[in-house]
């Protein structure tokens, strides 16, 4: 497929059931039932020639006036510790992203990307370093997961956006995608089971406040003053504490849903005793008794960024110490630690090696 034609021709992952529908009976002057065929095998992550119950007839006249945007796997990496899956998907225009497919006790969770690179600039991390290419469409996420089932045949019950890019900054792509993957003819995965992580972009936070979606919102915090913050995160000067932790309270207070917050412990920057307490009282200040959580996660050596992490010790001090400031926090359970499953790293490296 050329760039060319996929813009022009319609990406029917990206559709829902009715504009499938819609696409079937009026482009294609076919009946209905075959846009169920059809949403069964996308269902499935089949190619059109795949679909062996439709006439050949039409699988030509859909290669001629439509295209199917699944990544395809282009690496695959098992973990031999804890069997999480680490994807190394190509685009239809050689762009890469990753996903993780992680095993928890209720079923299998999938870490999925929203954008090709990422603008927002964090020093810490891997996924930023080219620069944003492009956003995703929301073809291409869900696709993430479609492939991931169809490889591994499973069950997705768990979404995490957590890999590479800013969902906010893709925002209209990325409420399409939720809702095809929560409507009942799609995944029908319930918003409960969405976590949404961003850097903090206050203003869209608003916006999906309102969306009606009671998703879990998760805020890449990774610091308590603003100047130390916007030290690693440039998000920081567009949208200070005050402006973030403003809008997180509006969000619970919308959508009652535990606000979760992520903090990367980064040795001698962030994770002493001093840090604990400014962030203990920060969310206090803003939050009051309103119920979150601190995700301890801690820093991923990413050469470029010079930043180190601590040993065990001083991570689990550090969590000590929010909880002895009411503040309830875990440190993040690392999976896949032999096939660099942090988000990022493989992408960077597909394209360091081109
Ligand atoms: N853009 C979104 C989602 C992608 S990053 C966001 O910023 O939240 C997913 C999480 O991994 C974020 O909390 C991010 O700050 C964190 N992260 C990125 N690089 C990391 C690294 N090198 N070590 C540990 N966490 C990292």
């Amino acid at each position: 497929m050329t760039e060319k034609n996929a813009s022009a021709l319609c990406d029917l992952v990206s559709m829902s059931f009715d504009e499938l529908s819609e696409f079937v009976v009026t482009v294609l002057k076919q009946p209905k039932f075959r846009a169920v065929q059809i949403a069964e095998w996308i269902r499935r992550g089949a190619c059109f020639s795949e679909m062996t119950n439709l006439p050949a007839k039409l699988i030509a006249e859909l290669n001629e006036k439509a295209w199917l945007s699944y990544p395809s796997v282009f690496q695959k990496f098992v973990s031999q510790i804890d069997g999480t899956v680490k994807f190394l998907y190509r685009l239809h225009d050689g762009e890469y992203v990753e996903s993780v497919v992680m095993q928890y006790e209720h079923g299998y969770s999938i870490c999925l990307s929203t954008q090709a690179g990422c603008r927002m600039g964090c020093r810490f991390c891997a996924s930023t370093i080219g620069g944003k290419v492009r956003d995703l469409l929301p073809g291409e996420i869900l696709g993430q997961i479609l492939v991931a089932e169809k490889d591994l045949s499973i069950r997705i019950s768990n979404i995490v956006l957590m890999g590479i890019g800013e969902p906010l900054d893709n925002y209209d792509n990325v409420i399409r995608f939720l809702k095809l993957v929560n409507s009942e003819k799609g995944l029908n995965i319930g918003y409960r089971h969405i976590s949404l992580s961003t850097c903090g972009l206050a203003d869209r936070i608003y916006r999906l406040a309102e969306e009606d979606m009671p998703l879990t919102l998760s805020i890449s915090l990774h610091a308590a003053s603003d100047e130390a913050r916007s030290e690693i995160m440039p998000v920081n000067k567009r949208f200070p504490l005050d402006a973030l932790l403003t809008a997180c309270r509006d969000y619970f207070d919308k959508t009652g849903r535990r606000i979760s917050f992520e903090y990367t412990l980064i040795a001698g920057k962030n994770d002493r005793k001093e840090d604990a307490v400014k962030l203990a009282a920060l969310l206090k200040k803003y939050l009051g008794k309103r119920p979150l959580h601190v995700n301890l996660i801690p820093v991923n050596e990413v050469e470029e960024s010079g930043f180190k992490r601590g040993n065990k010790a001083s991570v689990m001090q550090f969590a000590k110490e929010l909880n002895a400031l009411s503040i309830n926090a875990t440190v993040r359970r690392t999976l896949g630690a032999d096939i660099n499953a942090s988000c990022g790293q493989l992408r960077h490296n597909a394209d360091k090696n081109e």
